[in-house]
């Protein structure tokens, strides 16, 4: 159990924790949640695909998304202010999990992800939005936001005091959208940095722990 800044469950060891704490917590996700094995991801802000079929036991690939067909095999996304995306084929039993910033809505990750479901024959994709920095929070410098901008317009956004921002989760939201995805919020839709209960880099700083999702296929 991590106790400190990191008490509520860290699943991030890139936030100063004790990388024994964070083993132990992965352990009690794997037992709470029943899984044969739980996968997670080195996430690097790009847009690489990776299946558990293909990482090897105790292996964590780097990629920042990450897809099973095999049930019983939890895939686990770790966030603090990025936008975590749950990705469900149910017809064919695919499923997976997409880190999503800044960085990955201009590299789309998200269309990465869903171009990998397809090609394993993934019909119907249905997609969830989980808790993340929201557009009246995520202050960038102007030049960022253009940047953002050019590729997905849809992020442009504004602070509650005025300033130039981003909306990741409403970039994301068009760039599934106009990949024919459906949408809905995955548990509660609110602000990591408004909101204590969710760890935020942005109001916690490097000290902060990352809080998860995962998805995975019951038989
Ligand atoms: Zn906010």
């Amino acid at each position: 159990m991590s106790d400190g800044p990191w008490a509520s469950l860290n699943l991030g060891t890139s936030g100063g924790d004790d990388p024994q704490h964070v083993a132990a917590n992965l352990d009690r996700v794997t037992g709470e949640l029943a899984l044969d094995r739980l996968v997670r991801m080195t996430q690097v802000h790009g847009a690489e695909v990776a299946w558990t079929g293909d990482v090897p036991l105790d292996e964590v690939p780097v990629a920042d998304a990450l897809l099973t067909d095999t049930p019983g095999v939890g895939v686990l996304v770790r966030v603090a202010d990025c936008t975590p995306i749950v990705l469900a084929a149910p017809e064919q039993s695919l499923v997976g999990v997409v880190h999503c910033g800044r960085e990955g809505l201009t590299k789309g990750v998200v269309g990465s992800a869903v171009a990998a479901m397809r090609a394993r024959g993934a019909t119907t994709i249905q997609a969830w939005i989980g808790p993340r920095a929201c557009g009246q929070c995520y202050e960038l410098p102007q030049e960022m936001v253009d940047a953002v901008a050019a590729v997905v317009p849809e992020a442009r956004s504004t602070t509650s005091w005025g300033t130039p921002a981003i909306d990741v989760g409403a970039g994301v939201r068009a760039q599934l959208t106009a990949l024919d995805v459906r949408t809905s919020d995955l548990g509660a839709d609110e602000c990591t940095i408004e909101h204590d209960r969710w760890y935020s880099y942005r109001r916690q700083g490097q000290d902060s722990g990352r809080f998860g999702a995962v998805a995975v296929i019951r038989q």
